[in-house]
This record gives structure tokens, sequence and C-alpha cells, in this order.
């Protein structure tokens, strides 16, 4: 039996490839994915920003098990997996033994693979990104069950953005009745909000799209800045201000990814605030801020690009308890056969949509 694949060969090209599915080897799975997204990262290889070599695309997914490898009888929770069952995997493998692995902070592993290897199709096990029929996961990779209850449109982003704002915000120790600031409400801020709201914190969003704060709203913001009334970082800071009892605010997460943004996150902090840095993630692209600011408010600054994989776990059982209460289905606005892949990214890269998901 064959499963179909993808590749990027080069800017505004995409390519299919077929192989024989492979054989699980003892301690991995052969999943068949049921539904992938298109995410950032994917728009950036599109526009042939990910090097000469080409590049296989994809990593947000969910699927069903297919086939397991000798041994494997439970997802990395314990809980009994057989084929057929609905799983979500987190898309690379961290080592487990470099420095930060060893202290526990995984999302910052040095040796961090599949990224580096997945580039080519050719190469066995074939299957190493999920644009595509199937995907395999590798032994020591981690991978869950999706609750009854999760559907597949809000399982299949669950090991990205979920997973990654939930660490943030351990990461950053929001606690009960702080308020958190989160500069943008795409997919990473909305997440966010959630979270904050299920841990007690008091959330105050930023953006200037009126679909965009209507759905911060909806995912539990208490409060909302509208960019376009408040047009200058000024206007906002004192607005944060006003809202904060004259302080700053506790936390800031910056999910808008321009530099502007986390320059103006360490004008909204308070004094000894935190801020996490996750949407800023175009290589080169430089801010203009003063050390000394950092230095005389005693800020902390965390930045955060994956997380630790079990986090996929948490974020998988926080949907299932919060599935009703947020509209997780405005999260992807357009839906498209493998196939077309082309077009979902030719709309995603022309903002025609927001949040393009890819089935069989
Ligand atoms: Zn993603
Ligand atoms: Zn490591």
């Amino acid at each position: 039996m064959k499963g179909t694949l993808s590749f990027i060969p080069e800017a505004r090209k995409i390519d299919f490839y077929e192989y024989e599915l492979p054989q699980p080897e003892p301690g991995a799975m052969l999943t068949e994915v049921t539904r992938t997204n298109v995410c950032g990262s994917e728009v950036h290889m599109w526009r042939g920003e990910f090097g000469r070599r080409g590049a296989m695309p994809g990593h947000e997914m969910v699927g069903r098990v297919h086939s397991l490898g000798q041994g494997v009888t439970t997802d990395t929770a314990g809980q009994p997996l057989k084929e057929g069952d609905r799983i979500a995997p987190v898309y690379y493998r961290v080592c487990g033994l470099c420095a930060n692995c060893r202290e526990g902070n995984a999302a910052a592993c040095t040796g961090l693979s599949i990224r580096a290897k997945r580039l080519i199709p050719d190469e066995a096990p074939h299957f190493h990104t999920p644009w595509a029929t199937h995907y395999y996961i590798h032994p020591g990779q981690h991978v869950y069950k999706v609750p009854d209850n999760v559907p597949d449109h809000a399982a299949s982003s669950a090991n990205c953005a979920l997973s990654q704002v939930f660490f943030s915000l351990d990461r950053l120790n929001l606690r009960y009745d702080e308020t958190l600031v989160v500069q943008g409400a795409g997919g990473l801020g909305l997440h966010a909000m959630a979270v904050a709201k299920a841990r007690g914190a008091r959330v105050i969003a930023i953006d200037g799209v009126d679909l965009r704060l209507q759905r911060a709203k909806a995912f539990g913001a208490d409060e909302v800045i509208d960019m376009r009334e408040y047009a200058s970082v000024k206007d906002r800071t004192v607005r944060v201000r006003e809202l904060t009892d004259g302080l700053g605010s506790d936390v800031v997460l910056e999910v808008a990814g321009v530099p502007a943004a986390f320059e103006e996150a360490i004008q909204l902090v308070r004094s000894g605030g935190r801020i996490a840095e996750l949407g800023n993630i175009s290589i080169g692209l430089q801010a203009t801020i003063s050390p000394s600011l950092i230095t005389f408010k005693s800020i902390s600054v965390v930045g955060v690009s994956t997380y630790n994989p079990h986090y996929l776990h948490k974020a998988l059982q926080f949907l299932s308890e919060h599935m009703d209460q947020y509209p997780y289905h405005e999260l992807v606005d357009a839906e498209f056969p493998l196939k077309n892949a082309a077009e979902a990214m030719d709309k995603s890269d022309r903002k025609e949509i927001t949040r393009a998901a890819l089935v069989p």
C-alpha cells in the first residue's frame, strides 16, 4: 500500500510523491493524517525562505493510528493505544540528554531533531511531515490520544499554538488575579487568553482588526484595546496603566510578530513584570530598545519557540474541558483537499484567509 507526501522544491511550487508505507520500527508508529494546517512556517517555505534544498511542509496535525511498532501499547501518557485511535503528536523530538533537557527546559533542547532530517522525501521512512496521507512517529517522540469530545478542527493545532502558549504562561508563572496583556489576537493570542482565564488572570487584548477584537472577547478577554482608537505606543501604555491601577501589566505576551511589538511590551509591563517573546521569528528584523529600561524596571524577558513535549497532553486535556466554552471552530476559516495545498498557501500568503486546514 502506498501513501502520498508533499515537498516544496522551490518558491511557490509543491510536488507530490508516492512511497510504499513503511513498517514502523520497534517503538515507532505510522499514523494516517486526518487533518493538518497551514501555519506561519509553511507560508515562509512557500515564499522560498527555507534554503535551496527545498523543504517538506507541515507540522500541525491530528490523525489515527495506522500501525504500531513492536512494543508500543500506550501513548506517552500511558493510555492504552490501538490501531484506529485518534492521536496528536509533538512535531519534533527532544534529546532528553542535553543541559537544557536535564534542567527541565526541553523546549530549549540543543539536540532537537526531525527538523533537520525531514528535508528529503527519499530518505526512509519518507513520511517526515504531515502534509501527507501518513505521518511517521519515531521512538521517543511524544504522542497523545485525543479526547473523544475534541473535534479534529480543535485538536489539529494543539501541537503548535496551544501547547506553546500553555508552556509560555507557565514559564512566566502567570498567577491568579494577575493581569496579562496579549499583543495580537491571532491563533496564539486567543489560545493564551483562554488558558489565562482558566487560571484566574485578568486579560487585556490589543489588536486593530474588528474580527480579531471580537474573537478576543469571545476567548475571554476582559478588556480590549483597539489600536485604531489608541493609535500610539504612548496612548496604549497610558490605557494599560489606567486598567491596572497605574502600574502596568504583570505579564505581557508578545504574539503580534513585529519588532515594534517587543519594544512596546517593555513599556506596557509593570516594574518587576515579565514578558514572553513568541511572535518575532523573522531572522534579521531589528528593534530599538533602551536596555536601561529593562534594568531600571527589573523586567524578565523569556523567549519561547517550542514547548516541553508533555505540554501537548495538558493542551488536549484543556481543550476537552473547555470545548464548549470558546468558539474553537472559528480558528480555522478555510478547508482544502491536500492536493490543493498550493491554493491554500497562495491564499494564506495573500492573507485572503487567516487559517487553512488540509484534509485528505
Ligand atoms: Zn504551527
Ligand atoms: Zn535536549
